[in-house]
């Protein structure tokens, strides 16, 4: 997954809902069980634009007593995110007999039921209803929007029941899906036959069901991106002309395969389809699958260039993930099925690596041009150093406390809370860890080599069949000391473990390059401001204001912040004219010119006031410039490394 872009801050506020038990006076089974042959899930997916999944299920059992879960650890989302409160059912037959069941009083996820004597099939029937509203709660207990008009997302752990306490490697279902009329589809899952009722897949582990979401759409193309074992890309967009692939780009993306097979060695899937929905009614987000990810961007991201670079580093991110994340996984994330709690510690590894290989090979595939790629860094960096809460919270309780960070609200993110810092924290981090080795081995070596060791395994053959290899901080440690000894354990003590920790700079030092704010337009920073669809003055007035005037938070200690703005004050008026992005620019660069007092009228909650805002710093922005005399890593860092021929 990928970290969440700002403008999603007010989407994310989350109500967790109360659930009524009717108590059935059912005995509780806790008994394990498991699946006696393949079960088959049906998904009738015509409805899906309404937000209306229909399911039949058939599990193939045993008589006795018998627990299924619904998945609720989502593999990728860190968290127990699986969205019960659009679960509609299930009502529960075996033959003609309705069977009943009772939810666990404390796992809501869990229903105990009696397989009668005599039964060898257990028939399930629910509907899975997801909101239609754009903005419904993501990442709580329902599920964020995943369909349009025009296209869907069919993630299967939506569809799925299962027996508790099971393995779901060791569990075979066979799924088959009726889509809308006419669209087209693409999805990991192999063997594909047309039959009356949809499409039918061949039977695999739920492990890899769960793992092959499947992209339908009215408006779909998919290119190939050549790579051993082969790499597609499948689009699908809510307009024909989203849909416009510049050849350049296309070329880019070949080249980030030849790119990942280059840094990371053999792949770890039998084929990979990268699934991309370009909408703007969908939340923007990047999910990794093993020979898959789900990747989803605003609409106009092959149109708009803005968009795409802000965009550029979502695909090298999610496949860098079958890498890092599906194929290499901290311990505590490899569990045995999506019941079993996961333990996130090791995210600053999972999440913070990927993040900045994903930067990298954006870099070295052309995606980001090598001044996009050091003001991606430059605009990372400053907005972590916006951020107080390091001074209570060490990076590695960020990452403990994942499962809270991806669902916490947004307002006050500046002031002692800390977001999803393993992803642009860890990133930069990592970098360090970059240039420590290419400084100490005299250029001889540097990361590449470490992922070559730690990612590019061989179990099970190169193109095989997906496996996992669990890895803890030791081997993350051992690993790094091969490649360069150095005291590596102290080195992520420091950084990761400890609250109050150095902004994470010295990366950047290292690499020749220091972070600056300067008057000058810096190209990511207008990327990102393009794409999260707000105006960015968190380094100059102290907040940022969606394109609706909503403040979406202020600097601690920024003349917004001295001014007394708050999170979700509705900005109405700059120096007396009505608020537009052109009149706080217009502002900056008047304070160029001397000390300025600008009075914002804001709105909270219908109570209109006026503040003043004293200023005289002009635009700034993040730039990353050159520390002379040093040499010039990050240049070295951004090269290609495949050969042209790929
Ligand atoms: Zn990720």
């Amino acid at each position: 997954m990928r970290a969440l872009a700002r403008r999603l801050a007010r989407l994310l506020e989350l109500g967790v809902l109360g659930i009524a038990l009717a108590a059935l006076g059912l005995p509780s089974a806790t008994a394990a069980a498991t699946l006696t042959g393949t079960a088959h899930v049906q998904v009738d997916a015509r409805e899906m634009p309404r937000g209306i999944l229909k399911v039949h299920l058939q599990l193939p059992v045993r008589p006795g007593p018998l627990t299924l879960v619904y998945p609720k650890w989502l593999p990728g989302r860190h968290s127990p995110s699986g969205p019960i409160t659009d679960l509609a059912g299930p009502v529960l037959h075996s033959g003609t007999e309705r069977i009943a069941w009772r939810r666990d009083d404390v796992d809501m996820y869990a229903f105990h039921l009696e397989v009668p004597a005599g039964a060898s099939m257990l028939d399930a029937d629910f509907e899975v209803l997801t909101s239609p509203r754009p903005d419904g709660a993501v990442y709580g207990l329902e599920a964020p929007r995943t369909a349009t008009e025009s296209l869907a997302i069919l993630e299967w752990h939506q569809v799925v029941l299962y027996p508790a306490d099971s393995n779901t490697d060791e569990l075979q279902y066979q799924a088959e899906v009726r889509l809308p009329a006419g669209w087209k589809y693409a999805t990991a899952l192999r063997g594909a036959q047309e039959g009356p009722h949809g499409v039918r897949f061949e039977a695999t582990s739920l492990t890899t069901l769960v793992d092959s979401t499947l992209l339908t759409g009215r408006y779909f193309e998919s290119f190939e991106l050549g790579g051993s074992p082969p790499v597609r890309l499948h689009v699908a967009a809510d307009g024909a002309g989203a849909l416009h692939l510049a050849p350049e780009t296309l070329e880019h993306y070949r080249r980030l395969v030849a790119e990942a097979q280059a840094l990371y060695g053999p792949a770890h899937y039998r084929h990979y389809d990268f699934l991309y929905v370009l909408t703007d009614q969908i939340m923007p987000d990047g999910l990794e699958h093993h020979e898959s990810s789900d990747n989803r961007s605003p609409q106009r991201t092959f149109l708009d260039d803005d968009v795409r670079r802000a965009e550029a580093n979502l695909l090298p991110h999610e496949y860098t993930h079958s890498w890092n994340g599906k194929y290499r996984r901290p311990a505590g994330l490899a569990t045995r099925n999506y019941q079993d709690p996961m333990r996130t510690e090791l995210l600053w590894v999972y999440e913070g690596l990927t993040e900045y290989l994903g930067d990298v090979l954006a870099a070295r595939s052309g995606l980001l041009t090598p001044e996009e790629f050091r003001s991606e860094l430059a605009h990372d960096f400053a907005g972590l150093k916006t951020h107080s809460a390091r001074s209570w919270r060490s990076l590695e309780d960020a990452t403990i406390a994942a499962q809270l960070l991806y669902v916490q609200p947004r307002d006050w993110a500046a002031r002692l809370r800390r977001q999803e810092d393993f992803y642009h924290e860890s990133a930069l981090l990592w970098l360090e860890a970059d240039t420590l080795i290419r400084r100490l081995s005299g250029g001889r070596r540097s990361l590449d080599d470490f992922c070559a060791r730690f990612l590019g395994g061989t179990d099970g053959g190169p193109g095989g069949a997906p496996t996992v290899r669990p890895y803890d901080l030791e081997e993350v440690v051992s690993t790094l000391n091969a490649v360069q000894p150095y005291d590596w354990r102290k080195f992520w003590e420091e950084r990761v473990q400890r609250a109050g920790a150095e902004l994470p700079e010295a990366g950047l030092i290292q690499s020749g390059w220091r972070p600056e704010l300067t008057a000058q337009p810096a190209v990511m920073h207008r990327a990102h401001e393009a794409d999260d669809r707000d105006t960015d003055l968190r380094f100059s007035l102290g907040f940022y204001v969606s394109d609706d005037g909503t403040i979406e938070d202020v600097i601690p200690g920024s003349p917004g912040d001295a001014a007394g703005l708050g999170s979700l004050d509705r900005l109405i008026g700059v120096n007396g004219r009505r608020w537009s992005r052109d009149e706080l620019h217009d502002v900056l660069e008047g304070s160029l010119r001397g000390a300025t007092t600008v009075t914002l009228v804001a709105d909270k909650n219908g109570v209109y006031r006026s503040v003043d805002l004293h200023y005289d710093g002009g635009p700034r922005e993040p730039h990353l410039v050159r520390v002379e005399g040093s040499a010039d890593l990050l240049t070295l860092i951004a090269r290609p490394r495949a050969s042209a021929a790929h």
